[in-house]
């Protein structure tokens, strides 16, 4: 079984990406996808600890849009983690994303909570990685100003908290084109958390190629639903734990493998991106 989608310190997982091959090898795993938010930074390591660990790996991404002053998240599968303008976009995307974390940490700073923006960016484990609202919400709670991931979301940093911010970023679309022209397959991620199928039909009147239908924090009604799209537009439907890691000794989203599909649909990932390179 396969897990296809799951986050590494590379981005705001908290395991490194030895440990969640490690991880997916306990678990059972034949291939893990590491799909990083905004950048590619942990799959070299992840490909180095898959020979010794017998997992294969997936190289993936998860791209950050906003539609409507939503956040969209497009996977990338296959993506050619090092073509050059590929690389300049995502570096494009982490440089919004550090604008938007410091406006957070400017409207946290005007509740009057004691908190800086080195404080933040010091959680910063790698290179080309980038730091997120876990990050924000870890130094929250080491200050005792939430208890839990849930209160930092729900009190401060989600769409209805109190120093929400959201610039304006790329659209779907345009990560769709981005993973195509980087030879990737594009697949919109966990569909039933935007509570809008119109974007779903959108998107894939304009191309994606695969619906993350089975996901950790899908009910089974949006799973049969979103199955029954992918296979009736003949899309790649894909599964997907969405791993963080634990914070506070508490995993969200799921642990490795708690949505996990046939090893048939890496075959079918990488037959369309091999399709791709083929021209
Ligand atoms: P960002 O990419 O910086 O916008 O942060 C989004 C990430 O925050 C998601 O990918 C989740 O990992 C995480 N997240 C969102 N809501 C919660 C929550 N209630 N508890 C814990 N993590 C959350
Ligand atoms: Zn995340
Ligand atoms: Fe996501
Ligand atoms: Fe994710």
């Amino acid at each position: 079984m396969v897990d296809l989608h799951s986050h590494t310190t590379a981005s705001d997982g908290t395991y490194e990406p030895h440990q969640s091959i490690r991880r997916a090898k306990e678990k059972g795993l034949r291939a893990l996808a590491i799909t990083d938010h905004d950048t590619v930074a942990g799959i070299k390591e992840a490909l180095e600890a898959s020979e010794r660990y017998g997992v294969e790996v997936v190289p993936g991404i998860e791209i950050s849009t906003v539609d409507q002053g939503q956040d969209i998240h497009v996977l990338g599968y296959y993506i050619n983690y090092q073509d050059p303008l590929f690389l300049s976009r995502l570096e494009s995307l982490r440089n919004v994303r550090d604008k938007r974390n410091e406006m957070i940490i400017e409207n946290l700073q005007h509740l009057g909570i004691d908190i800086t923006l080195e404080e933040v960016s010091s959680r910063r484990k790698m290179d080309e990685g980038n730091i997120g609202r876990p990050h924000i919400a870890e130094v929250l709670m080491g200050k005792g100003i939430v208890s839990s991931m849930e209160e930092a979301f729900r009190e401060y940093l989600g769409k209805t908290g109190k120093a929400y911010a959201n610039p304006p970023r790329i659209t779907p679309e345009d990560a769709v084109d981005w993973i195509k022209e980087a030879g990737g397959v594009p697949v919109l991620a966990h569909p039933g958390l935007y509570g809008d199928d119109n974007l779903v039909h959108r998107l894939i009147g304009y191309g994606i190629e695969g619906i993350e239908a089975y996901h950790t924090d899908h009910s089974p009604e949006q799973e049969s639903r979103y199955s029954l799209w992918a296979k009736q537009h003949g899309l790649i439907e894909t599964a997907g734990s969405d791993f963080h890691g634990e914070r506070n000794g508490v995993i969200f989203h799921g642990d490795l493998g708690t949505r996990r599909t046939s090893y048939e649909t890496v075959e079918k990932l990488k037959s369309k991106a091999e399709k791709r390179a083929e021209g």
